[in-house]
């Protein structure tokens, strides 16, 4: 147990959330005896939860953020969203500064492309659309929001990962709904049986999504990889580890 009687002491900490990296955080910090809060957007029906407090459901911007810090008396905010959660990563941000309130970022780092790799890297959706050559057979591993910018795409087959099916989508498409982590078996099955061509994914790194990088390798499907949004400057570590030891560092009352 860390948390001091002397409420200028005390730490109240609120994790950005919907990742595992962050479920890992809360669950270590709250092991510890740590005052933690976790926040996710409230877009899937039913997430993985982490120990600790949950709030769901966004601030209202940047401000609302701020305000709702400031009405928490939170004293260290730590945003482990995933790397293309690009507008909270903003809010949090601003609201840091707004707030004075200290914030780290946790971002895994990002997939680089093997040697002797069949990769080509796009800037974003529209591009890695546009990549896929006639006759392609697409397996889309980009979540459910950013599907709509493949609607287009008319010579080609799509097979869509999902967690939660998306309300509509072109005629002739596949809806594979199903969370990971996944196996590499698992990965090299769903490639085989639907004789993929192009793995599109976002360059979400980490480990627990990369067994279909290493499967589409072994089959000689290329990769699709689309980069990361590009956030504003925030103090960044890359492991559960460092932001663990960063709460034991910071005190409640620093100010950014
Ligand atoms: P986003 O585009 O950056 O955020 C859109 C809005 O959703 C934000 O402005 C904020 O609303 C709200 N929001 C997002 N994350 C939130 C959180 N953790 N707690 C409270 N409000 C949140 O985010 P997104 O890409 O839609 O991702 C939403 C969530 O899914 C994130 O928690 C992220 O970690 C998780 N996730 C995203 C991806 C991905 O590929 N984008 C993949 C896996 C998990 P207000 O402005 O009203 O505060």
């Amino acid at each position: 147990m860390t948390q001091s009687n002397d409420p200028a002491k005390t730490k109240r900490i609120l994790i950005l959330g919907g990742t595992a990296e962050a479920r890992a955080l809360a669950n270590a910090l709250t092991a510890r005896g740590e005052d933690v809060t976790t926040s996710l957007a409230g877009r899937t029906s039913s997430p993985a939860l982490p120990k600790g407090k949950i709030r769901s459901g966004g601030f209202g911007g940047a401000d609302g953020l701020a305000r709702y810090m400031r009405d928490a008396a939170i004293t260290h905010m730590i945003d482990a969203t995933h790397p293309f959660a690009a507008r909270i990563s903003a809010n949090a941000v601003a609201a840091a500064q707004a707030a004075r309130i200290p914030l780290l970022r946790l971002e895994r780092p990002a997939w680089t492309a093997p040697e002797g790799a069949d990769w080509i890297a796009v800037p974003d959706m529209a591009a890695a659309a546009a990549s896929l050559p006639e006759g392609a057979r697409a397996f889309l591993t980009i979540g459910r929001q950013d599907l709509a910018a493949f609607h287009d795409v008319r010579d080609g087959t799509i097979v869509a990962r999902v967690i939660e099916p998306p309300e509509a989508v072109p005629s002739g498409w596949t809806i594979i709904a199903e969370r990971g982590p996944f196996t590499l078996a698992n990965e090299r099955a769903v490639l085989k049986a639907h004789a993929i061509t192009h793995l599109v994914t976002k360059n979400s790194g980490g480990p627990h999504m990369a067994a279909k990088l290493d499967a589409a390798r072994e089959l000689g499907v290329a990769v699709v990889m689309i980069a990361r949004p590009v956030l504003p400057d925030a103090e960044t570590v890359a492991t559960v580890e460092a932001a663990f030891d960063w709460v034991s560092t910071v005190s409640p009352s620093r100010v950014v």
